[in-house]
């Protein structure tokens, strides 16, 4: 705890006050009227030495072997044959579930494997009631399994017209790379003690068809009361050359999170309305989270964060989680070349086109993975996302229209959790700039102007790790 803050017993309310002194003292720079100087930058989490070990072992020639063996199979549209032993969504299916299995042997028992089967409807991109598989690994955290953390890579592939199920779709960026960067980090982690919270490497099916594969998946989720607190679907994630083949960017990775949250209701828009909270759904959250837990010294890359649900008119699985409530991105390349994705194989007019495995690069994939594995592993390693956290404008005892504001918010269950950070940041900053370490507390008066800034709260746990920042959803 700071030296200038205090926690003190109020009935059964572990409570602390910050004040502006405190905040001055604690450099925080956004503060002019608290006449402070010095920046103070936001403390980020720790990289474990575990983390930085598993990285150097993210492995490009296995990745290129899975993207390899992926295009093999001809064509892995949703339609395809179930049966044929080697061409099609069922031999490719098989093949990820073998390798899943495989990976999970070594796991000495923490992961487990499932194919999720079930009979997607006829729709508008489904002729006819359709078997769509799933095959989902999960590593189930020791501290608190029904924290869920999910990675997805979509296996299905398409060319021009999506209907088309014969003709080949080698699908080697979309996504037999992300299919590929979810089998790596299952092989890396899975040999890693547990974890505090659940890991789930999914690949998911009928995504070019309506995104019914990860619909049903994030569905399920939901039914079983999952607390999914991250999600990723890395969609698009193998090439780094730009849209005219001729300037590599090969250390930037672009990160799609949505704005107002997609299933957030009327009154909780309505309060985001006004309180100035259009920037601060738990989606940015995660994403602020992402950019500390995966820097360009660890991983090699530039995560690029967007806030857009997705490229303009597109989706990919991410969306079905979203639908939830849950927070939940996308990782995809820099910049795309269209002539590569969804298209027919063949050459018009001197160009290729088609999604061929000649137009992907697996060292910048190898750098997808350890994005996403500092990522996974940082938000499974650290205390949950704080729950419940409310915003008091005028607390117990008070009279209206003071400065003092209360946040509260639930315990957190984590048995290493040593505490709370307030964070700060001026309203038209894109990233905290400033926390300041509460104690374990559940409770925080803040002599502080509420108007003039934004606030958040993460837990710390007694190695250091911080969880996502919790933002306020209710005021009271
Ligand atoms: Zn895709």
């Amino acid at each position: 705890m700071s030296d200038n803050s205090s926690a003190r017993r109020a009935g059964s309310t572990r409570r602390a006050f910050l004040s502006t002194s405190a905040v001055a003292a604690a450099g925080i720079p956004l503060l002019a009227d608290a006449g402070s100087a010095a920046a103070s930058p936001l403390a980020g989490p720790r990289s474990d030495a575990g983390l930085r070990d598993m990285l150097k072992h993210v492995d490009p020639r296995r990745m290129e072997a899975t993207v390899r063996r992926l295009v093999s199979f001809g064509t892995r549209h949703t339609a395809s044959s179930q049966d044929d032993p080697v061409r099609g969504i069922g031999a490719a299916t098989n093949w990820v579930y073998g390798q899943l299995q495989d990976i999970a042997a070594t796991s000495r028992g923490a992961m487990t494997v499932q194919k999720q089967t079930f009979i997607q409807p006829v729709s508008s991109r489904i002729p006819v009631p359709t078997t769509i598989t799933n095959v989902i690994a999960t590593m189930t955290g020791a501290a608190s399994p029904q924290r869920y953390y999910v990675v997805t890579g979509h296996l299905d592939s398409r060319v021009t017209d999506v209907l088309d199920f014969t003709s080949d779709a080698p699908g080697a960026d979309d996504d037999a790379s992300g299919v590929a960067v979810v089998l790596e980090l299952a092989r890396l982690f899975a040999t890693r003690p547990r974890f505090p919270g659940t890991l789930v490497f999914a690949t998911v099916a009928g995504e070019e068809q309506g995104l019914y594969g990860s619909a049903f998946m994030a569905q399920q989720m939901a039914a079983s009361g999952a607390d999914v607190q991250g999600m990723f679907s890395n969609d698009i994630v193998g090439a780094s050359r730009a849209w005219d083949g001729t300037k590599p960017d090969p250390h930037t990775l672009r990160l799609f999170v949505e704005g107002i949250p997609t299933a957030a209701t009327a009154a909780q828009i309505s309060l985001m309305q006004s309180v100035g909270g259009e920037n601060d759904g738990a989606t940015h959250q995660l994403a602020r989270f992402v950019s500390q837990a995966a820097p360009f010294e660890l991983t090699g890359m530039n995560v690029r964060v967007i806030w857009r649900r997705d490229r303009y008119l597109r989706g990919s699985d991410h969306l079905s989680f979203q639908q939830h409530g849950y927070p939940a991105a996308r990782f995809t390349e820099p910049r795309e070349n269209f002539n590569h994705e969804h298209q027919n194989t063949q050459v018009v007019d001197g160009v290729q086109f088609g999604d061929l495995i000649d137009f992907v690069d697996f060292d910048y994939m190898a750098r997808v993975a350890k994005v996403n594995g500092a990522a996974l592993w940082s938000l499974a390693t650290a205390p949950g996302t704080p729950k419940n956290l409310k915003i008091h404008t005028t607390p117990p005892g008070t009279l209206s229209g003071t400065n003092i504001t209360t946040l509260s918010w639930d315990p957190g269950p984590e048995p290493d959790l040593v505490g709370y950070e307030v964070v700060l940041r001026e309203t038209t900053a894109a990233d905290w700039t400033s926390a300041v370490n509460v104690g374990n507390v559940t409770t925080v008066d803040l002599d502080i102007a509420k108007d003039n800034v934004q606030f958040g709260i993460r837990a710390v746990d007694s190695a250091g790790h911080r969880s996502p920042v919790a933002f306020p959803t209710t005021v009271a």
